[in-house]
């Protein structure tokens, strides 16, 4: 039995146009994120192997890419729930519409709002090669930082939470914005839910684990 499971999109794949094309939702998903998914659990496979046999010449590679894949699984997981139709999502969070103490806590953390869009749009969009920006709960402090991701699993603090994450990798926007990085990383705010971002706050915040959000 795997222990890790492809989770299914929380819309259908033409949800999110046009910020972001059918077509990329649908191969992001099924083959990229199906990709990390099926990574993580061979490489548990083959760890299971080398405690089996003690067989350890393979050993820093395998963890290298147990982080690699089980990042990037996690990473998804989360990407596909903070996305909404840009009818719905978008904008910014505002105590009228139930997500004020994110709000707030996004306004002591980062100064403003405005300070704050700044910053995440300037991380995804400056990633040199694969990577991802990333809004985090950092429970030391209990602010909010900005994390600019190499990869899946490089330039991470230990410990703190994506709450909400921009995939600046190639495959999350080529097809339909070439090399518009800049453009892509804007055009992504049409399409923020600030409401699951808000749910994987209060959770971080109360202690419980936000990964586990349901959608
Ligand atoms: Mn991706």
């Amino acid at each position: 039995m795997p222990v890790y499971t492809l989770p299914e999109l929380p819309y259908d794949y033409a949800a999110l146009a046009p910020v972001i094309s059918p077509e990329i939702i649908e191969l992001h998903h099924d083959k990229h994120h199906a990709a990390y998914v099926k990574g993580a659990n061979d490489t548990l496979e083959q760890l299971a192997e080398a405690r089996e046999k003690d067989s350890w010449s393979a050993i820093n590679g395998l963890e290298k890419s147990l982080a690699f894949h089980l990042s990037g699984h996690i990473l998804h997981s989360v990407y596909w729930q903070n996305m909404t139709d840009p009818k719905e999502g978008g904008g910014e969070p505002l105590a009228a519409d139930g997500v004020g103490e994110l709000a707030e806590a996004i306004g002591e953390s980062f100064g403003s709002f405005a300070a704050f869009r700044t910053q995440l749009s300037k991380a995804a969009a400056t990633t040199q090669g694969s990577g991802w920006g990333v809004l985090a709960y950092e429970p030391l402090s209990g602010r909010l930082i900005v994390e600019q991701v190499y990869d899946h699993q490089g330039n991470v603090g230990r410990g703190a939470t994506p709450l909400l994450v921009f995939d600046a990798w190639e495959h999350a926007f080529y097809l339909q914005y070439r090399n518009q990085k800049v453009d892509f990383v804007e055009a992504m705010w049409q399409v923020v839910n600030w409401q699951d971002v808000a749910r994987r706050h209060a959770a971080a915040r109360s202690g419980a684990n936000a990964l586990l959000i349901a959608p």
